[in-house]
């Protein structure tokens, strides 16, 4: 296989636009097609680490990520009472910058899509692939708007319920993991710089992570027995009685909670491929991939990983090369950030056989400082 010169990314979220910048900075011709034809993303908070910052400073982005986000000092834990059993400090190893912030998913969402305008991209939104032929020389692919194209790579960075995965690999499905998360954002407390995360409590957690000088998110995540649905009218009734028995600022921060419609509630669900992530010339990235659970608040950083390393390798080799080198850089890390999660919230559910929790996640982070 020859080096590619076109490339196609299906799905224009964190993976999507971050591989669609380092590849164009590396000279090669990318298109993005995205489903959502206004571009929206979910108004929640997430947390990212000293690896996310480094990718997107490898983008060229990391500066404006601090900007867009609010950077505390690290990763706290704390009993039930709120009295501090740990702190996990965050460092300032990547070129100087923050490692830990707290940001919106639409700030980051404008960080990446205007470095993708600013570069002249061409994302075409609204539109999605109805079948993808890989003949071996190219991946021929017919569009959701009735056009074609032809393609020496094409990317599915296309989300947690990848359509480009169920193509390829139609048993592969997420599977509920047990739990469910809450958040709802709140007044940030004067004075708060880490993100606290509570545990102690029977099956689950609780904690809140700042995201701008004025505000914060609070998370709750329990077992869910069943997977629920709650009726909408219901959540905030819901989250706060998961936040019941919890002291310190968790206990002031849950009275706020009291907008049903402000409450994000989503089951948890995971699904991580074996390798490869790849057939041909059609490869899978970020959640697409390897969707965990939220235990780390390493989904966003996997998925620029991902994209960062891909535009290095398919940059430097012949497709079909690239992406088993890809695949040898990426693979046991993700899978170990995905087996982590969910062993974290499979300790959380099942207390009298868990493992330090604290002592997971110190390790965890430390592993992934190392360079990818
Ligand atoms: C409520 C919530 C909170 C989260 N909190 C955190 C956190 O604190 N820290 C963290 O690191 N991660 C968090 N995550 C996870 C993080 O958002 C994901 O891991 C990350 O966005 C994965 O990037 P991705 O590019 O793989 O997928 P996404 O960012 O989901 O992007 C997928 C894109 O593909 C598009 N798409 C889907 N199907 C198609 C199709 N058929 N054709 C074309 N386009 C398609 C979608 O519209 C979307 O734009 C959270 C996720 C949610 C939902």
């Amino acid at each position: 296989m020859s080096k590619a010169n076109r490339v196609l990314i299906i799905g224009g979220g964190v993976g999507g636009l971050a591989a669609a910048i380092g590849l164009h900075q590396r000279g090669i011709a990318v298109e993005v097609v995205e489903r959502d034809k206004d571009w929206k993303v979910y108004q929640v908070g997430i947390i990212v680490q000293a690896n996310f910052v480094r990718a997107l400073n490898m983008l060229g982005l990391g500066d404006r990520a601090v900007a867009a986000g609010y950077a505390y000092r690290g990763a706290r834990f704390l009993d039930i009472d709120g009295n501090v059993l740990k702190e996990l400090p965050g460092d300032t190893a990547v070129d100087g910058l923050p490692s830990d912030l707290g940001l919106t998913r639409p700030a980051l969402h404008k960080v990446l899509t205007e470095k993708v305008r600013a570069l002249g991209i061409p994302v075409r939104l609204g539109v999605s692939f109805d079948s993808l032929c890989d003949d071996g020389d190219g991946v021929d692919v017919k569009f959701t708007d009735g056009t074609c194209g032809r393609y020496d790579l094409v990317i599915g960075a296309d989300g947690n319920y990848s359509a480009v995965r169920k193509a390829l690999w139609p048993e592969a499905k997420p599977q509920y993991t047990g739990q469910g998360v809450w958040r709802y954002n709140v007044p940030r407390p004067e004075g708060l710089e880490w993100a606290d995360i509570y545990i102690g409590k029977d099956k689950g957690k609780a904690g809140y992570c700042p995201l701008t000088p004025e505000e914060m998110y609070i998370f709750a995540v329990f077992e869910e027995p069943g997977n629920p649905r709650f009726p909408a009218a219901t959540l905030a009734a819901e989250m706060r009685r998961r936040l019941e028995g919890y002291g310190g600022i968790l206990a002031e921060a849950a009275r706020h909670v009291t907008d049903p419609s402000l409450v994000v509630y989503r089951p948890l669900e995971a699904c991580i491929m074996p390798a490869p992530w790849y057939q041909g010339r059609i490869v899978l990235i970020g959640d697409a991939a390897h969707s965990a659970t939220p235990h780390l608040g390493q989904g966003a950083a996997m998925a620029v990983e991902d994209a960062v390393v891909l535009a290095e390798e398919v940059a430097e080799r012949e497709v079909d090369s690239a992406l088993a080198a890809f695949m040898e850089r990426r693979f046991e890390r993700a899978k170990l950030v995905g087996l982590s999660s969910i062993r974290l919230g499979e300790w959380e559910m099942h207390p009298e056989s868990a493992g330090d929790p604290m002592q997971l996640t110190d390790q965890i982070r430390k592993k992934l400082a190392e360079p990818v």
